[in-house]
């Protein structure tokens, strides 16, 4: 496999109250790129945002968590909104899609968002930018695959125009979820509609461009969701197998390469037990097949291979 190197943590500035070396969205490479077998996996910065330290980490005490990830004088910690496009040979398929344009101030502000692109020449957020810059443009994308439907995922499927009407990003996409997270997201209770937002869903019913597959399904040629809840219960991570090679975009399995260690899961997921059954036996299965694993969220490190440890990447 021939793969460009992660960078080191660079220093770009910080705004006021961050720590030294506080990532920005603009501090990374928009895009980096491998060969896996047949596909060609561009890793797309679609900017960052901001949650807060402790519901990151569930019941880890904070002097042991801001030794992995610093905070902000809000107690926020700095998050990737990373995305995967696969060159299969089949299809252009697009994996989430980012936090998007839609929110207003207070919502940019809140989740300390950083996403913009250049609307002026058709690219609301940093999504689209990192497409062109892989070389595709947004309409040549056939599959938009929601790992699950929360609005940090799923956001930047749809695009707020300047008329304010909400339309789909990908109009030449099929949008693929699994069917029983579609059906979650439809019927959300208190603890969980913060996080489905009817924005991300509705203007996609609305141009009837989804398909609803069912557990394990394959999407094209070796591309295949693997159902990994916990997070949520039909939350499922995304396996590419190639020429004897394999990658898991883990998505919200384990956020961040400070969540590989079993029992450093996050305060937001629905079932923190499930999720430790789920992480148990998927670093089982990448150590043993010697899966490259890839975060959504680490603010840094876009991939890497378990170590022995089960707890750390090699070579960290
Ligand atoms: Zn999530």
């Amino acid at each position: 496999m021939t793969q460009d190197q992660n960078p080191k943590k660079t220093k770009p500035e910080s705004a006021e109250g961050d720590p030294p070396g506080f990532p920005t969205a603009s501090g990374f490479p928009l895009v980096r790129s491998l060969d896996l077998g047949a596909f060609r996996v561009h890793a797309i910065e679609a900017g960052l945002q901001r949650l807060d330290g402790g519901a990151m980490f569930g019941v880890v005490p904070r002097p042991l968590w801001e030794r992995r990830i610093a905070p902000d004088a809000r107690n926020r910690i700095p998050l990737a909104l990373r995305c995967l496009l696969v060159e299969a040979p089949e299809a252009l398929i697009l994996v989430d899609t980012g936090v998007g344009n839609k929110g207003d101030d207070q919502f940019r502000r809140i989740y300390g968002i950083e996403n913009e692109g250049d609307p002026a020449e058709g690219a609301p957020t940093r999504l689209e930018l990192g497409i062109r810059e892989a070389g595709h443009e947004p309409s040549d994308i056939d599959i938009v695959l929601m790992t699950h439907l929360h609005f940090d995922h799923a956001g930047g499927g749809t695009t707020r125009r300047d008329d304010g009407e909400i339309v789909p990003s990908f109009p030449g996409a099929r949008y693929v979820v699994h069917e029983e997270e579609f059906r979650f997201a439809g019927s959300p209770n208190e603890r969980i509609r913060a996080s489905y937002l009817s924005e991300n869903l509705e203007p996609i019913s609305r141009y009837n461009l989804w398909d609803f597959v069912g557990t394990d399904a394959e999407i094209t040629g070796g591309l295949r969701l693997v159902h990994t809840p916990g997070h949520t219960p039909h939350h499922h991570s995304v396996l590419l197998e190639s020429g004897g090679e394999r990658a898991c975009f883990l998505a919200d399995l384990c956020p961040t390469t400070a969540h590989l260690p079993l029992p450093w899961i996050m305060g937001y997921d629905l079932e923190p037990l499930v999720t430790l059954e789920s992480k148990r036996e998927t670093w089982e299965r990448a150590l043993h097949e010697d899966w490259l694993l890839i975060f959504e969220h680490d603010p840094v490190i876009a991939w890497g291979r378990l170590a022995e440890d089960r707890r750390s990447l090699r070579g960290e």
